[in-house]
């Protein structure tokens, strides 16, 4: 299986010595308040090779796991990753079979798919069983800062063993027994020293703790972001990167960031060019945004330094000013990193507005994986809503690609005052409402909203440009000129005095299922549609906000006929003649069910639908 998804197999080196950097600040992050750890007088991490027993052992000084943390980290596969990437795979080869390792948790209920093996490990990111590329056995052997016990686990990819095991100081060996040379073309050979150096050369160059073969200490150190602005190529973000975030892909983009005044901070932050499997998760992603005081790392917990809507931004913050004595509860009230957060929030926007201007197709890409989460800032408590309108873009009723709301003002018509849109599940089912009739007819762009978000912020006005967003699902839309408003309005009341008793008739008849019966002026094929009042939520809102456990009253709408559709012809004639025409009943109950259909909604009672529907084709 790992096999045939991994093309770069160097970067197992990169995920262990990325964990034994961890290591290393955990044990340095918590010796600040805990002297008995007694850290080590120097950090490091050793490489340690046997070409003749073929192995290889990266070794670190750092904070060490207890039995249970091994278990945790490393045993079970317990860690979400991990296990969505296996269940992700084997989703993809259809096969079903055991799970390494031992008790599995449940299987969380929505993986997205992902559609090819590169496109998984990014998602994913599986760490350490990426060695597995390599070896066919790999022996762990650790020791927790502040304990003696040490522990041992082994495994050869199918399960694994744990026993107890000896070790003199604190930190962590993980040994690989490597694969035989010549089993598979191409593959290194990762006890010669040469290929070693290389590797530790590109992808790790920059971590900030000695990684030693030998003698030799294999990588410079220098901290990337304390380097000047135009001194760190391309491809140094990339492997730096990828070594904060796991990630398996390039970065979209990067934003050096420099804080001057009354204190200084410096910001390396990246854009990921793929959205992690849980991003959704509000509460599962936490890392990814490194917060250094003094070059010695805090924490890994994007939460204080960034609002959620703001959670797949990377990268590292860095600031000599702060105190080295914090703890989450006090950056949320340290004044400075409020300071740090606004800043950075406004330089992610401007960048983003900056890719959207200029490099429409990456924004397009970033648009994709992040415009949802985005989108959260919108009914944020935050300023900046304007900023971050600017940003969302959407499919439309000319354009399959996303388009900015700026692109949709500059085609408005001539005498057109609002942006059209309409929010439904996806943008095939907005294309297939009755809704965009009236607006179609008179060649009007109309834009698909289909994220669950779309209509939480629509619900405030909004307004781009001096054009006011209005939806076509709304009970007071006009469209056309002052001109043709007028016209409709005339027809509109003429139609109305005509079929003044049908309507208070069918009102009557649909109480129980809509508020009112009106006539439309937005409707040129259907007979009729339904439509929710400003303000009110969408039945697909509020099945969403049922389903998250939230107690939604039943929003009744209003039911719009279109005055010129034969059917309503033949529902005045019927009335006229029999007021009591039982087939007024079964007429009206249809067009309600119809108008529901129409929109992707789902009937209450389809059966009584399909007997109505029977007895009509009967008597036709
Ligand atoms: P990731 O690093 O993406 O979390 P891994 O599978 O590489 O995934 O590692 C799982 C966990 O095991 C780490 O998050 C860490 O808690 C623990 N771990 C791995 N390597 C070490 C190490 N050298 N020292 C201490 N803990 C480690």
């Amino acid at each position: 299986m790992i096999h045939s998804l991994y093309s770069h197999k160097d970067i197992f080196l990169r995920e262990l010595i990325s964990n034994a950097s961890d290591a290393l600040d955990k044990l340095r992050f918590e010796a600040l308040s805990r002297p008995d750890l007694a850290p080590p007088a120097e950090l490091e991490i050793r490489l340690v090779t046997d070409t003749g027993a073929r192995t290889l052992s990266i070794h670190d000084n750092g904070i060490g796991m207890t039995r249970d943390e091994v278990v945790g980290n490393i045993g079970t596969i317990a860690r979400s990753g991990t296990r969505e990437f296996l269940r992700a795979v084997r989703e993809r080869q259809g096969q079903a079979g055991a799970e390494h390792g031992s008790p599995t948790p449940q299987e969380p209920q929505d993986p997205q798919a992902p559609q090819a093996p590169s496109d998984m490990i990014g998602q994913f990111g599986v760490g350490f069983y990426s060695s597995f590329m390599v070896a066919d056995r790999i022996t762990l052997v650790t020791r927790r800062a502040s304990e003696t016990a040490a522990t041992r686990w082994e495994s050869s990819g199918d399960g694994y063993t744990l026993a107890a095991a000896e070790r003199e100081t604190a930190g962590t060996t993980v040994t690989l027994h490597l694969k035989p040379k010549e089993e598979e073309d191409g593959l290194k050979d990762y006890t010669d020293t040469s290929v070693l150096k290389e590797v530790v050369k590109r992808y790790s160059d920059f971590v900030s703790y000695p990684i030693r073969l030998g003698g030799d200490t294999l990588n410079s150190m220098k901290a990337i972001w304390a380097r000047g602005k135009d001194e760190v190529t391309e491809e140094e973000h990339r492997e730096f990167y990828k070594h904060i975030s796991h990630d398996w892909n390039d970065p979209l983009e990067h934003i050096s960031v420099h804080i001057e005044g009354s204190f200084e901070a410096r910001a390396l932050l990246y854009i990921p060019a793929k959205a992690p499997f849980d991003l959704h998760q509000r509460d599962g992603v936490h890392r990814g945004l490194q917060l250094y005081v003094k070059r010695v790392f805090i924490m890994d917990d994007w939460r204080e330094l960034l609002p959620p809507y703001l959670r797949f931004v990377r990268g590292v913050v860095a600031s000599d000013d702060l105190s080295l004595n914090v703890s989450r509860e006090i950056l949320q009230k340290d004044r400075q990193v409020q300071a740090i957060r606004k800043h950075l929030v406004r330089r992610i926007l401007a960048a983003l507005k900056d890719m959207k201007d200029r490099r429409p197709a990456s924004y397009r890409t970033f648009w994709t994986e992040f415009g949802a989460v985005l989108k959260e800032g919108l009914i944020s408590f935050e300023e900046g809503h304007e900023k971050i309108l600017d940003l969302v873009m959407a499919p439309s009723s000319v354009s399959t690609e996303p388009v900015t709301l700026g692109d949709y003002v500059k085609r408005m018509k001539d005498g057109q005052d609002a942006i059209y849109y309409i929010t439904a599940t996806s943008r095939d089912a907005g294309e297939r409402s009755p809704h965009l009739e009236a607006l179609r007819a008179r060649e009007r762009e109309v834009l698909f909203f289909t994220d669950p978000i779309d209509e939480l912020w629509l619900r405030l006005p909004r307004e781009v440009e001096g054009k006011l967003l209005v939806s076509v699902a709304k009970s007071d839309l006009q469209v056309g000129t002052d001109e043709e408003k007028k016209r409709a309005e005339e027809a509109r009341k003429e139609s109305e005095e005509s079929l003044k008793d049908v309507l208070t008739a069918l009102r009557a008849k649909l109480q129980d299922e809509v508020k009112d019966v009106r006539l439309s002026s937005r409707l040129t094929e259907s007979p009729a549609c339904l439509v929710g009042d400003p303000g009110d939520l969408s039945p697909q809102m509020q099945e969403l906000l049922r389903r998250a456990g939230q107690d939604v009253p039943k929003v009744k709408r209003v039911l719009e006929l279109n005055p010129t559709h034969p059917i309503v012809t033949k529902l005045r004639q019927l009335h006229a003649v029999d007021t009591n025409d039982p087939r007024l009943t079964l007429y009206a109950e249809l067009l309600y069910g119809q108008a529901l259909l129409a929109e992707g909604g789902v009937l209450a009672d389809p059966a009584a639908f399909s007997r109505r529907l029977t007895e009509l084709m009967l008597q036709a």
